[in-house]
């Protein structure tokens, strides 16, 4: 009689892939409850840049069981000293950085179910975005977003985990809903874009992004087996050049904090009352930018900060400030009005105005 081979409908997923997560399994922390945990754990990535290509990669190695990559950018070849996922193929093929990254993670763990969603995340389409999702994890590169999240994470109880690097620095924190302090608990406001250099001109090093995203994921797979109790609660502030890792202690931001977000639930970015709008300006192969914020911007300061990258210069007086930047025009206005020459794109303009204005 020949022995049962068939395979059992009801068999375990996560037995046949045993061997491929022992090194996991055998972490005590996490063991073969935990790999099954993760296995059926839905992730919801926003933005694949530097971050979100190494948050992407690691999850999808450890074996969630799905992963929304939701970027709204093309791979250009200064990504590739970071971006890890991305190659040189891509960019020839002029890839949409969720499209590339899914085939690479497709090729590396065919049992996560990858989602890539070429989009702009914004108030109108990330309720949509993240359905389902159990946690939420931030690759993105600007402020504006991070609070959408923020918001939707608060307003639906949904963990969230906070990324950001510039330089040798870089922040990182878990955000509870109702348990520890939001974004918002932390930053009440978008740091004015003077105030806040983006990686395309105070540069970024790629370790860096590798130990914060590190980081990020090391939260992640905790949330996402269940060991919410066992969460890093502070933000951690990293100094690499230097050698200096600081755990700081913000809890009393939100037990005694009065936030707008997550004690007064005011969700004024996903309601769209804050954010920015654009418009496709006609005929001029151009895409106009509005923060809306009712916001003065600092034309001298932002001219200082993109004098390294513009092609020509940087022109500025007090109503307007103009850099040529690769084969696009930038000009900012003063209440953060840009106009952005060169694309009639509107993800493209937006992504244009979050590199080089900062958002
Ligand atoms: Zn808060």
């Amino acid at each position: 009689m020949a022995a049962s081979a068939k395979p059992n409908q009801d068999q375990d997923p996560i037995e046949p892939s045993r061997a491929r997560y022992s090194r996991q399994i055998l972490f005590e922390n996490i063991g073969l409850e935990g790999q099954k945990r993760l296995g059926a754990s839905r992730v919801v990535l926003i933005g694949c840049g530097a971050l979100g290509t190494v948050l992407a990669n690691t999850l999808v190695r450890a074996g969630v069981g799905s992963l929304r990559i939701c970027d709204r950018d093309y791979i250009e070849s200064d990504n590739l000293q970071r971006q890890i996922l991305f190659d040189e193929e891509d960019i020839s093929a002029n890839l949409p950085k969720a499209q590339a990254a899914a085939g690479k993670l497709r090729r590396i763990n065919s049992q996560v179910a990858v989602d890539p969603v070429v989009i702009d995340v914004n108030a109108t389409n990330i309720e949509r975005l993240a359905e389902g999702a159990d946690l939420l994890l931030d690759g993105t590169d600007n402020f504006e977003t991070r609070f959408l999240i923020n918001d939707l994470a608060v307003k639906t109880e949904r963990p969230w985990v906070y990324g950001a690097v510039i330089g040798a620095t870089g922040l990182m924190m878990t955000i509870l809903p109702g348990d520890t302090p939001c974004l918002r608990c932390i930053f009440e406001e978008a740091p004015p874009p003077e105030m806040n250099p983006t990686c395309d001109t105070a540069g970024v090093l790629g370790p860096v992004v590798g130990l914060v995203a590190g980081l990020q994921a090391v939260e992640a797979m905790k949330l996402l087996i269940g060991k919410r109790e066992e969460i890093n609660r502070h933000l951690v502030s990293i100094d690499a050049w230097a050698g200096r890792f600081t755990n700081l202690n913000v809890q009393s931001a939100f037990d005694g904090g009065n936030c707008p977000c997550c004690k007064r639930r005011d969700f004024v970015y996903l309601a769209g009352k804050v954010g920015s709008t654009t418009t496709t300006l006609c005929g001029r192969d151009a895409v106009q930018v509005n923060l809306g914020r009712g916001i003065r911007v600092d034309l001298e300061a932002i001219a200082e900060k993109l004098k390294p990258v513009a092609r020509t210069g940087v022109r500025q007086n007090r109503f307007m400030l103009k850099a040529e930047i690769d084969e696009f025009e930038l000009t900012l206005f003063p209440d953060g009005r840009a106009i952005i020459k060169g694309t009639a794109d509107v993800e493209r303009a937006r992504s244009l105005y979050a590199k080089y204005f900062g958002s």
